[in-house]
């Protein structure tokens, strides 16, 4: 049984040791075989630099050093690329999934639960934008996707090798890994933890990125947005249609027509609005039809200490 620790790192320099430790500490404690797959996504600070220290005393401790950001999708995903373990385990780098835990998913995995994903109780040191904001995007992304996406969950989580070449023949851009192993299906459960505060340094993902990766979420699991945009468009030509006879009616039957300014405005803008947002819910497919099909690869190794 050989464990591989995939490890999305950017700008996590005074984490790369510590969490090493940890690791160290508890996949001795499971007494299996292990690789640890360091994915340094485009740092300018010094954590590349420590990760080449741990492989020099380490020989499996693996690193790729991306030739720019990717983001940490991206990272994620070319660890489980590369990871040759029969369980697989994604976990960030800032030590905010605590590696203990993985003794527990461990248990629940060879109790022959194929994905064993680390579901939080509570976070703390969170700003409560941010919790509010997750606990949303999870209600909403569940109500639209017809798979059903565990709540509080982050990518933290044990997976076979079996989901992961599943996960690995995806080659779809914009990636929702998460989503992608809830899509797999195969036996899955929860483990819950306390989600503590990152050890050191400051989280990468801004507002902006969020936005973007809630976005992923929603266009790569849902149709449902563009539905709604044609049964808008359905009401509102309903309404429209009404208000035409109205209209006709008062012209032609009671010559009661000028006035009518507000009118007017209210249904100039709300229809421009409406139009507006439908285009964009559009333009968000096509946006993302247009990344899939150029067909770029996900990520650019600059080096990287694997021999293939
Ligand atoms: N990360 C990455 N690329 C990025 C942003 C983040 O590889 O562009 C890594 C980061 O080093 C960490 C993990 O992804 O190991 C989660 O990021 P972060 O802690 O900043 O996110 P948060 O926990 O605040 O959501
Ligand atoms: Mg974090």
């Amino acid at each position: 049984m050989k464990i591989s620790v995939v490890i999305p790192v950017h700008n996590e320099e005074g984490n790369v040791f510590p969490l090493y430790q940890e690791l160290l500490t508890t996949i001795q404690k499971i007494g299996s075989t292990y690789e640890f797959l360091y994915i340094d996504d485009g740092s300018t600070d010094l954590s590349y630099k420590n990760i080449q220290i741990l492989a020099e005393q380490d020989k499996n401790v693996k690193y790729i050093h991306f030739s720019k950001n990717f983001g940490h999708q991206n990272a994620v995903f070319a660890g489980l690329e590369k990871s040759s373990g029969d369980a697989i385990v994604i976990i960030d780098a800032d030590l905010q999934d605590p590696p203990q835990l993985i003794e527990k998913l461990y248990e629940k995995f060879i109790e022959g639960y194929e994905v064993v994903f680390a579901q939080r109780t509570y976070r703390s040191d969170e700003t409560w934008l941010k919790l509010t904001s997750a606990k949303l995007f999870y209600r909403f992304i569940n109500k639209l996707s017809d798979v059903y996406i565990p709540e509080d969950t982050g990518d933290y989580r044990m997976i076979s090798k079996k989901v992961k070449d599943v996960i690995c023949s995806m080659p779809e851009q914009n990636k929702f890994i998460r989503g992608q192993i809830a899509w797999a299906g195969f036996k899955q459960i929860g483990v819950p933890f306390e989600r503590k505060g990152r050890r050191s340094g400051k989280t990468n993902y801004s507002y902006a990125q969020m936005f973007k990766f809630a976005y992923d979420g929603i266009v790569s699991f849902s149709n449902r947005p563009l539905h709604l945009a044609t049964y808008a468009g359905f009401l509102i030509s309903l309404t429209a249609f009404a208000v035409i006879i109205y209209s006709v009616y008062q012209k032609y039957w009671n010559n009661n027509t000028v006035q009518g300014w507000t009118s007017i405005m209210l249904s100039v803008l709300f229809l421009g609005g409406v139009q507006l947002i439908c285009l964009g819910i559009i333009g968000e497919y096509i946006g993302r039809i247009l990344d899939n099909v150029k067909d770029r690869p996900n990520y650019v190794i600059k080096e990287s200490n694997f021999e293939d």
